[in-house]
């Protein structure tokens, strides 16, 4: 197939799937294999702005129409979802490498922020207090921002769009959406089912491309909000930009996720757990496990670790029997296997090597490190002070509990962490002391469902309220406090020339 007859990917614009003017370009490839599967184009400024006035005309209607009839489009959404999640998630796994069952989460972890979205009725509703002063009642409506933005990485292509455009809409808002320009497809495919629910045109919008499209969405006036989710460099910049434009910002970046392994923790469970965290989506997860600290007696634990890892399976992730599939690009795969490389020179002691895993056929052109671990690392290497974003764990040990708190603390990340032991009593300690947003106990991904919201801490995040939750609500709404006081006599007690309220 030459790259003409590939399918093109369009763009969405005021309810129609519209093909791009642009001579811009870039190919969608299945990692494993490097078949080429379809072409994303890098929209125009007048593509962009075109879909934002889309967005900004619907709103005035959206904004309008009522919470019940906004909820029962999630309801409907959350159907058209369960019923294709197969054909979704082998899409998914096509473009992105991850394995099918692995694909299946993506799609569900965000199926579950739909089923929130439908329940918008209990959670936009604002407080009211009676008599505040004679008379005098205040009460808080949550309203609608207007036109938000919403700008997605790679790595879970399904979950994390859905994070974002179902929660702003449901709110009342409209949407301009920007996902991956590395595997868009899964992402096209959730918005058609959108649309299918019935949101109106106009309302949920997707622009493709990269850094001129994100920078002309963190610029524009009528965008209100912007979420983003992807790496500290980018979503710093986001942040900068999107702010000095007086938007309301939230960005969710990169991680370096510890777990901590106390000598009393259940060991199978225990090892199995971080092989899987380490390892799962060939790490490239932001709550995947990339550092083990092992205390005390766990040390001795590292040899039976490497062999859970060295079982695993490298693969297509198409293949039942796949436990690992590719890196998302050969870029990636080149820069991870550079940082392998750094480990060795800067005297960590690779106890397991992933790169070059034996494959055959096809796949030995796909972008494949298998499962690697380092032990001996400390703070000052590069395979510690990075996030790898690839198969590879590095292996910290520490004396005590208080020890290993110490060295999670002193990393500038804080989005997940994770301890395993069987005492409550460290547990209660760690939860309290350790400054992570969020934190597993005995759970390696703690990534909270949605009646919570996504709380990522320091470097990890920059803005004050998390993705989905209550926390999203009031990111894409704003709080207005009315006071109000209906007179019902004609009695006046004159003129009030001080700030109280009688
Ligand atoms: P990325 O930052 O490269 O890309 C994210 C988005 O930004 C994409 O839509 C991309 O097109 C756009 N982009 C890329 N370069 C840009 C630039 N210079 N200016 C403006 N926009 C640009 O991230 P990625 O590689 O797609 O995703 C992996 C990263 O995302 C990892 O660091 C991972 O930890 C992080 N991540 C974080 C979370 C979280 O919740 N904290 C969740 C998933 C992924």
């Amino acid at each position: 197939m030459t790259r003409d007859d590939l399918p093109r990917i369009p763009l969405l614009i005021n309810g129609e799937f519209v093909q791009s003017r642009t001579t811009e370009w870039r190919d969608v490839i299945n990692p494993a294999t490097q078949q080429r599967l379809a072409r994303v184009p890098m929209a125009t400024p007048e593509e962009v702005e075109a879909a934002i006035a889309a967005a900004r005309e619907a709103f005035k209607t959206w904004r309008k129409t009522p919470i019940g009839q906004r909820a029962r489009i999630f309801l409907k959404y959350q159907q058209l979802i369960r019923d294709n999640i197969k054909s979704l998630a082998a899409t998914l796994t096509a473009e992105q490498g991850k394995t099918l069952a692995d694909a299946e989460g993506d799609v569900f972890r965000g199926l579950e922020v739909v089923e929130h979205a439908a329940g918008i009725g209990l959670l936009q509703m604002g407080e009211r207090a009676h008599n505040v002063a004679g008379g005098v009642d205040t009460y808080t409506l949550l309203q609608p921002l207007g036109v938000c933005a919403g700008i997605t990485p790679f790595n879970f292509p399904a979950m994390i769009p859905l994070w974002m455009f179902p929660m702003a809409i449901a709110c009342g808002n409209t949407f301009v959406l920007k996902p991956s320009e590395q595997d868009p497809m899964v992402t096209m495919r959730l918005v058609e089912l959108a649309l299918e629910a019935g949101i109106p045109k106009g309302v949920l919008n997707v622009v493709h491309g990269g850094e001129p499209v994100v920078n002309a969405l963190c610029d524009h006036a009528d965008i209100k909000a912007v979420s983003f989710v992807g790496s500290t460099r980018v979503g710093t910049l986001v942040h900068d930009r999107a702010t000095r434009a007086g938007k309301r910002v939230q960005c969710m970046m990169g991680a370096k996720n510890h777990a901590i392994v106390l000598p009393d923790a259940h060991k199978d469970q225990t090892l199995n757990a971080l092989a899987g965290a380490a390892f799962g989506a060939a790490g490239q997860r932001c709550m995947a496990v990339s550092v083990a600290v092992l205390v005390g007696a766990a040390r001795d634990w590292l040899p039976d670790l490497v062999e859970k890892a060295r079982g695993l399976s490298v693969g297509a992730g198409d293949s039942a029997t796949t436990d690992v599939g590719p890196l998302i690009s050969c870029a990636a795969r080149d820069r991870v296997e550079a940082l392998i490389a750094r480990g060795v020179e800067e005297g960590a002691t690779l106890a397991l090597d992933g790169r070059l895993p034996p494959l055959s056929g096809q796949l030995k052109e796909g972008n494949f490190v298998g499962p690697t671990i380092f032990s001996g690392v400390k703070p000052g290497m590069t395979i510690y002070d990075q996030e790898i974003f690839g198969p590879v764990l590095c292996v910290a040990e520490a004396a005590t509990l208080d020890e290993a708190i110490a060295l999670i603390n002193a990393n500038p990340n804080g989005n997940g962490t994770a301890l395993f032991t069987q005492s409550g009593a460290a547990a209660r300690r760690f939860e309290d002391e350790i400054d992570v947003g969020q934190v597993g106990i005995n759970v390696p991904i703690p990534v909270p469902v949605p009646m919570f919201s996504f709380t990522g801490s320091r470097a990890s995040k920059l803005g004050d309220l998390g993705p989905y939750g209550r926390q999203v609500v009031l990111f894409y709404t704003q709080t207005k406090t009315v006071t109000a006081r209906w007179f019902d006599d004609a009695s006046t007690g004159g003129v009030n020339t001080t700030i109280s309220l009688k």
